[in-house]
């Protein structure tokens, strides 16, 4: 991606999308490693036997939906600005009425407790934002990225 594009990358709360373990595809690849275990040893072929010794197995069936529905809600993020995450985050909604590109251009951040569960990600920001633009912010954040990094 384009240096200009990452910045679009930002979610209002500060939260660089990139870092995000769900946006990396952690919940999909853990669902596609199980899925994969378990076909390796056929045991996806032979539930109902298994359920004799394992009674919850035959619900078997069930919790595949269950893991289609985990990758589908959480497989492939389109990112905070193109509706992602949270559908009715609150700090989002609260962001785009005041118009602030982020939550760091609004007074009463501090105090806010919509804030609260992302202070860190909005903290980090505020920072960031004092010393540079949000274009830099994000150049930063996908150099640590590209090291390794990730949030829960
Ligand atoms: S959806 Fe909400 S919590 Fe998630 S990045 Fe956007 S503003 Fe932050
Ligand atoms: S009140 Fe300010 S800090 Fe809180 S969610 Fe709204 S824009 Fe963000």
């Amino acid at each position: 991606m384009e240096g200009s594009g990452l910045a679009d990358l930002v979610g209002y709360c500060g939260l660089y999308c990139n870092a995000c373990g769900i946006r990396q595809g952690k919940i999909r690849d853990a669902v596609e490693n199980l899925r994969n275990t378990i076909a390796s040893y056929g045991f996806d072929k032979i539930m109902p036997e298994l359920s004799q010794w394992e009674p919850s197995l035959k619900h078997y069936s069930q919790f595949e939906k269950v893991m289609d529905g985990l990758v589908k809600l959480f497989g492939d993020c389109p990112s905070c600005l193109q509706g992602g995450g949270d559908p009715n985050c609150q700090v989002r909604a609260c962001a785009k009425q005041n118009n602030y590109r982020t939550c760091t251009e609004c007074g009463e951040a501090d105090s806010c407790e919509k804030i609260t569960p992302y202070r860190k990600y909005y903290e980090d920001a505020a920072k960031a934002l004092k010393q540079g633009d949000i274009r830099e912010f994000a150049e930063e954040m996908q150099r640590k990225v590209d090291k390794g990094y990730s949030t829960p």
